[in-house]
C-alpha cells in the first residue's frame, strides 16, 4: 500500500478559517462531513489556493482579498491568510532533500500573496512545474470541486484531452513542450532581431573593414617607406659625404701645385720679360742704317767729285806731257807718298793730317818744277783729288765699320731670337701645363660643388620628410650598393600609395574594431540563438513524441477501462473516447483557392477526446440528452478508467457523490474504497455509503462566530 501523500493541512485566517486549524491526514480515505455553508468547499478552495490556483473565480471568491478572513459579528477579520500542505517526500517527488515538504502560501491585504517551499519563497513560474511532475494540479479531475461530478461531460473534448494528460503526468510535459515552444518563439524572434541587426551594421561594417584594412596596410607600407628612407638617405648622404671627401684631398694638393706652377710661369715671365727690354735695340739699327745710307751718299758725291777732278787731271796731264818728266823720281815720290798718306789715315789728329798734307803738297811742287799756271792748276786739282780720294777712304772705312756694327747687332739679334723662341716654348709649355692644372683643378672643383649641390640636394629632401638634417649623419651606413634611381621610384610609389589610402582616422579605427566586436557578438549571439532554436526544436519534438507515446499507448487501455466502468454503472450498454483531430484552419494560395489539407504533424497530439456512448435500452445522439446524474456517472467512469490506468497520489472530490442514487452511491463507495490501495481519497460528502468507506471522518462546524471548526471522528 502506498503511503499518504498528502500529510498534513494547516489553515489560518483563510476564508472561515480564521484561527489556526490543523487537518492531518494519516489514512487513506479521508470523509469531511458538516452542515452547509461550515466550511468544508472553503478546505478545497484552500488546496487549490496553495497549489497555484490564480483565479479568484476557481476559488468562489470575486478578489484574492476575499480569501482572508472577513470578520463576522463577532469576530474581527484578520489581515493575513495563510495554508500550508505537508507532502510525503520520500520518495523525492519534490526536488529537496527533506523526507517531508511542506508548501505553502501567504497573502495579505494588500492583495501581494507569496508561495513558499519551506522556509524560502518560490516563485509561481517555478512551482507550477514542480507541482506537474507531482502531478498536483489546482484544476482537472484530481480537484473535482462541488457541482463539477459531470466535467468530463460537459468539458470540451481538448479540455478532456488536457485532463486525461493531467492525470497520466503529461501535464508536466506539456508544460516542458509549451515552455519550450515560447522560448523557440522567443528565440526566433531574438533571432530575427539579431539577424536584422547583422544586416544593418553589415555594409558599414565592411566598409570600415575594408577602410581599416587599407590602413594596416598603410602601416606596412609606411614601414617599408620608412626603412626605405633610411636606407636611401643613409647610403646616399654617406657616399656623397666620402666622394666629397675623396675630392677635398686631392684638389688641396692640386691647390698647392698650382701655385708652384703660378709661381714658376710667373718667374719665367718676368725673365722673359726682361731679356726682351735687353735684347734688340731696334732704334740702334734704325740709326745705323740711317748712318751708312748718308755714308752711301757722300761717298757717291765724294766718287763724283773725284772722277771729274781725274777726268781734269787727265785733260792737264796730257798737256804737260810734252814737258820732260822725270819719271824715277815721281814713282819714287809717290810710292812715299802713299806711305805718308796711309800713316796720315792712321793719325787721329786732323791737324797733324793737314799739315802733313802741306807737306806733301810743296814736295809735289817742287817735283813739277817752273811754277807755270798748268802747273798751279795741276797742283790744285791734284791736291782736290788727293783730298777726295782721302775723304772717300775715310768714308769707305766708316762704311766698313757701321757694316761691321750692323752685321753684329743682326748676328746678336739672330741669336736672341732663337734664345727667345726656346725661351717662349718653355715658357709655353709651363702655361699649358699650367692650363691642364688649372683645368683639372676646375674639374675637381667642379665635381666637389656637384657633391655639394647633391649633398644640399639630400638635406632638402631629408628636411622635407620633417627631419632634423643633424640626424641624417646618424643614419646607419648602407650595407651594400643600393640603385638609387630605384629606390627613388619606389619611394615615389610608395609615397603614393600613403597619399591614396590617407591619414589614419583613430575615431573610426575605433568604431570599425567596435563594430567588429559588435558583429562578433551578434554572429555568436545569432549562432547561440540557432544552436538554441536546434536544440529546443530537439526537445519540442522528444516532448512530443513522449506525449503521444505515452498518451496513445495509455488511451487504447483508458478506453477499455473507461467502457467497464460505464457497463459497471450504466448495467450494460458501451462507452468510447474518441480521439478527434481538430480542424486546420483553411489554407489559401495567391489564388484565394484552398490548398489541399496536409495532416499537422502533431494533430494526434492536439486531438480532443470525444466521448461515443450507446445506453442500454436507449438510443441517444447527444451528451446533452443525458440526465444530470447520468452526466455524472459518466464523469466518473472516465475518471476511474483513468485513475486505474493511472492512479493520481491523492483526489479530492467535492460530493461528487451528490447526483447519484443509492446503488450508484454505494457503486461509488466500493470503487473509492479499492482505488484507496493506490491513491489517497479526501471527499466531502453527505452520503452515508461514502462516509462508510472513510478510513477517518473530519466533522466541520460553524458556531455562532462564523468561525469554521474541525472536530475529527477516527472510525475503524
Ligand atoms: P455546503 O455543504 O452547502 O456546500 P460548505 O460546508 O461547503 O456548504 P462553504 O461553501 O465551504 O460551505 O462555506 C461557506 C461559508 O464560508 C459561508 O458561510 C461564508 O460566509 C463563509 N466564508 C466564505 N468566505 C469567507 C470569508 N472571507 N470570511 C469569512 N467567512 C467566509
Ligand atoms: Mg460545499
Amino acid at each position: 500500500m502506498a503511503s499518504n501523500f498528502l500529510r498534513r493541512l494547516e489553515l489560518q485566517g483563510f476564508k472561515s478559517f480564521a484561527l489556526k486549524t490543523v487537518l492531518e491526514f494519516p489514512e487513506r480515505v479521508v470523509a469531511i462531513v458538516g452542515p452547509n455553508g461550515s466550511g468544508k468547499s472553503n478546505l478545497i478552495d484552500a488546496l487549490r489556493w496553495v497549489l497555484g490556483e490564480r483565479e479568484a473565480k476557481q476559488l468562489r471568491g470575486d478578489t484574492l482579498g476575499n480569501l482572508i478572513f472577513g470578520g463576522t459579528t463577532k469576530r474581527a477579520a484578520v489581515s493575513l491568510a495563510r495554508v500550508a500542505l505537508h507532502f510525503d517526500n520520500r520518495n523525492g517527488t519534490f526536488p529537496i532533500d527533506a523526507p517531508e515538504v511542506e508548501l505553502s502560501r501567504k497573502i495579505d491585504r494588500s492583495g501581494v500573496s507569496e508561495f513558499y517551499l519551506h522556509d524560502s519563497e518560490i516563485k509561481l513560474k517555478d512551482l507550477v512545474p514542480m507541482l506537474a511532475r507531482a502531478r498536483l494540479g489546482a484544476r482537472g479531475l484530481t480537484m473535482i470541486g462541488q457541482g463539477q461530478s459531470d466535467m468530463f461531460v460537459k468539458s470540451s473534448s481538448t479540455e478532456r484531452r488536457e485532463m486525461i494528460e493531467e492525470v497520466l503526468g503529461l501535464r508536466e510535459y506539456r508544460i516542458k513542450k509549451n515552455q519550450a515552444e515560447r522560448r523557440l518563439e522567443a528565440s526566433s524572434a531574438n533571432m530575427d532581431k539579431v539577424r536584422a541587426l547583422i544586416e544593418e551594421i553589415a555594409p558599414h561594417l565592411r566598409l570600415l573593414l575594408k577602410q581599416k584594412h587599407r590602413w594596416n596596410k598603410r602601416s606596412e607600407i609606411a614601414d617599408e617607406l620608412k626603412a626605405l628612407e633610411t636606407n636611401y638617405f643613409g647610403f646616399r648622404y654617406h657616399a656623397l659625404r666620402s666622394e666629397l671627401h675623396e675630392l677635398e684631398k686631392p684638389l688641396h694638393a692640386l691647390d698647392a701645385e698650382l701655385r708652384g706652377k703660378h709661381e714658376q710661369v710667373a718667374a719665367l715671365e718676368k725673365h722673359a720679360k726682361e731679356e726682351d727690354a735687353k735684347a734688340f735695340d731696334a732704334k740702334r739699327v734704325t740709326l745705323l742704317r740711317e748712318g751708312l745710307t748718308k755714308l752711301f751718299e757722300e761717298r757717291a758725291d765724294t766718287e763724283k767729285k773725284l772722277i771729274r777732278l781725274e777726268a781734269q787731271a787727265e785733260i792737264t796731264a796730257r798737256a804737260s806731257h810734252t814737258a820732260q818728266q822725270p819719271p824715277e823720281a815721281y814713282r819714287s815720290f809717290i810710292s812715299e807718298l802713299s806711305g805718308e798718306i796711309d800713316a796720315a789715315l792712321r793719325a787721329q789728329d786732323f791737324a797733324e793730317v793737314k799739315e802733313k798734307l802741306h807737306a806733301w803738297a810743296k814736295k809735289i811742287k817742287f817735283l813739277l818744277n817752273p811754277a807755270s799756271e798748268i802747273e798751279t792748276k795741276s797742283d790744285d786739282s791734284e791736291n782736290e783729288i788727293k783730298k777726295l780720294k782721302a775723304a772717300l777712304h775715310i768714308v769707305d772705312k766708316e762704311i766698313i765699320a757701321l757694316r761691321a756694327e750692323e752685321d753684329a747687332i743682326l748676328t746678336s739679334q739672330r741669336t736672341m731670337h732663337a734664345e727667345l723662341r726656346s725661351r717662349f716654348e718653355a715658357l709655353e709649355k709651363e702655361r699649358e701645363s699650367l692650363r691642364k692644372l688649372e683645368e683639372k683643378a676646375r674639374n675637381f672643383q667642379f665635381e666637389l660643388e656637384k657633391a655639394q649641390l647633391k649633398i644640399g640636394d639630400v638635406e632638402r629632401d631629408w628636411r622635407a620628410l620633417g627631419k632634423p638634417v643633424s640626424a641624417l649623419e646618424e643614419l646607419p651606413k648602407s650595407a651594400g650598393e643600393i640603385d638609387v634611381a630605384d629606390a627613388e621610384r619606389r619611394m615615389l610609389r610608395l609615397r603614393g600609395e600613403l597619399a591614396a589610402i590617407g591619414e589614419i582616422d583613430d575615431g573610426m579605427v575605433k568604431e570599425a574594431d567596435e563594430t567588429e566586436k559588435r558583429h562578433e557578438f551578434l554572429t555568436a549571439e545569432l549562432s547561440d540563438l540557432e544552436k538554441a532554436t536546434k536544440d529546443l526544436t530537439g526537445v519540442i519534438r522528444e516532448l512530443e513524441e513522449k506525449i503521444h507515446d505515452e498518451f496513445k499507448s495509455a488511451f487504447h487501455t483508458i478506453n477499455k477501462e473507461f467502457n467497464n466502468y460505464f457497463q459497471l454503472m450504466f448495467g450494460g450498454g458501451k462507452a468510447k473516447l474518441a480521439l478527434v483531430k481538430k480542424e486546420p484552419a483553411p489554407v489559401l494560395n495567391e489564388n484565394d483557392e484552398v490548398m489541399p489539407v496536409i495532416d499537422a504533424p502533431d494533430a494526434d497530439l492536439t486531438a480532443g477526446v470525444e466521448i461515443d456512448l450507446n445506453l442500454p435500452r436507449r438510443k441517444i445522439t447527444n451528451l446533452d440528452m443525458l440526465s444530470g446524474g447520468e452526466k455524472s456517472l459518466v464523469s466518473l467512469a472516465a475518471l476511474f478508467s483513468l485513475i486505474a490506468v493511472s492512479p493520481p497520489p491523492f483526489l479530492v472530490l467535492d460530493e461528487i457523490d451528490a447526483a447519484l442514487d443509492e446503488d450508484n452511491a454505494r457503486r461509488f463507495s466500493e470503487l473509492v474504497k479499492s482505488f484507496s490501495q493506490k491513491t489517497q481519497f479526501i471527499i466531502i460528502t453527505h452520503n452515508r455509503s461514502t462516509m462508510e468507506v472513510a478510513d477517518i471522518l473530519y466533522g466541520i462546524t460553524m458556531g455562532e462566530d462564523g468561525i469554521s471548526k474541525v472536530l475529527s471522528l477516527k472510525l475503524s
